[in-house]
């Protein structure tokens, strides 16, 4: 449970030397209270005090890595029920299946399918994690798959079976890479356990029910495994969906720590159909998934998927911004147009690809709101006359053009004779309201 600043300065030193960038302990304590402090700034803590503040601070559900490097996919980390109390921490991930049945030609269509991606508000949105599935039993075609998995793609790895030989053998051809071990049951339990433990990698444990999966997950624990991810067993949508609140609100509400682990889920098990299989994900991904795992990849699905789970794992207190200034689309020049907008960065993305298939080369302003869409800002007085000119008088456009005209989003035509007046000698166009329009209206650009 997080102590208060106070409860966390009873632990400190209270010597007030300031060797940790505060001046007092209490300064300090309140700083690792709001997350803006680490308590390894501070040198003098006693091991005791660490110890109560280490276990304070975890976060009542683990945070576990799976992979290494650029591509270590971490998940787990979440302190809250709803999204709109602080944020979501880590977002889930999405994982492909592969088999060890599969010939060779589905094995490279998936691989190639995995490295589907998309660009999206500035950001790159894909997939993370393959499932590599040892159906067929035999062990060394499951080693022949996970080298082959290993040498094309620089995805987090799952290596899936209950028999803890298999997993065994495809866990010594990828143990660098740091996977998941699935799954650790009733039945296999202390064998995975120990090669979790032998190779530090996490390990998934499935069980039939929460009951059973809390016993497991503390006698994973007690046999010194901490990096757990789990899976109750559902497979039916409704008891799947159920059992995500239940171990989310248990872990969060109730601080039980064995069901404070990240979730894995398996909408490739809950149906054969490809657009049901895709809606399910998207529950999870919302309700609270940790690694989802679907049969296949498909553009159609996969994309919005992505574009859900970007949405939902924003940080709802920081909008997402563009840098405040003046962009240049298409090689504008001296006669070109210039168009003003928020920094909102979806609003920029619409705005900038709008202008860019217009082929028109055009000067486009993005003024500072704070993050805020042209509606928001506005109501907001962060996009109205009084703070729009300054900016258009300071950002250096008018050293760059020959006119001296200034399009404004039609959402804020009412700031336009305030405009002309804070801005002498220009000339205030309304451009349209949706972004979808600004090609057709610059088409008709006069400077
Ligand atoms: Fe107090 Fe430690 Fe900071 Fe010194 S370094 S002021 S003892 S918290």
């Amino acid at each position: 449970m997080a102590l208060t600043g106070i409860q966390i300065f009873k632990l400190l030193p209270k010597t007030n030397c300031g060797e940790c960038g505060v001046p007092t302990c209490l300064a300090f304590a309140m700083s690792l209270a709001t997350g803006k402090a680490e308590l390894v700034a501070c040198p003098y803590v006693s091991e005791e005090a660490k110890a109560q503040l280490i276990e304070a601070a975890a976060p009542p559900i683990r945070a576990v890595t799976i992979g290494v490097g650029d591509r270590a996919f971490k998940v787990g980390g979440e302190t809250v029920m709803f999204r709109h109390e602080k944020r979501f921490e880590n977002s889930p991930g999405f994982a492909i299946i592969i088999s060890d049945t599969m010939d060779e030609a589905e094995v490279d269509a998936r691989l190639e399918r995995f490295k589907l991606q998309y660009e999206r508000v500035g950001l790159t949105l894909r997939p993370e994690l393959v499932a590599l599935k040892g159906d067929s039993g035999d062990a060394s075609r499951f080693q022949a798959l996970v080298f082959k998995v290993k040498q094309n793609c620089d995805g987090g790895l799952i290596l899936m079976s209950d028999n803890p030989d298999i997993l065994a053998v495809g866990l010594k051809a990828s143990s660098d890479r740091k996977p998941l071990l699935y799954a650790a049951t009733k039945e296999n339990l202390a064998a995975v356990a120990e090669l979790a433990k032998s190779s530090s990698c996490p390990v998934a444990v499935k069980a039939s029910g929460l009951e059973e999966l809390s016993q497991l997950t503390t006698e994973l624990s007690e046999a010194g495994v901490k990096d757990i991810v789990i899976d109750s067993g559902s497979r039916t949508v409704r008891q799947a969906f159920e059992d995500q609140i239940i171990i989310r609100s248990a872990a969060l509400n109730k601080k039980f720590r064995p069901l404070g682990f990240p979730t894995i889920c398996f909408p490739a098990e809950m149906t054969d159909d490809p657009m049901k299989e895709a809606v399910i994900a998207a529950m999870f991904v919302a309700k609270y998934g940790g690694i989802i795992v679907l049969s296949d990849f498909r553009g159609e699905s996969l994309f919005p998927l992505l574009v859900e789970r970007m949405n939902i794992y924003t940080d709802p207190q920081r909008p997402l911004a563009t840098t405040e200034g003046i962009y240049e689309i298409g090689g504008p020049d001296e006669n070109s147009p210039v168009l003003i907008s928020s920094n909102f960065s979806l609003t920029y993305f619409i705005v900038s690809g709008e202008i860019e298939s217009s082929k028109v080369p055009s000067w486009l302003l993005i003024k500072d709101t704070e993050g805020l869409s042209v509606m928001t800002a506005w109501a907001a007085g962060k996009f109205v006359a009084d703070a729009i000119a300054p900016f258009v008088k300071k950002c250096g456009i008018g050293d760059k053009i020959k006119h001296r005209k200034l399009i404004i989003p039609g959402y804020v035509a009412a700031e336009s004779g305030g405009l002309e007046e804070e801005l002498s000698g220009w000339e205030i166009l309304v451009g349209p309201r949706e972004g979808a329009h600004i090609p057709a209206y610059l088409k008709t650009w006069q400077p």
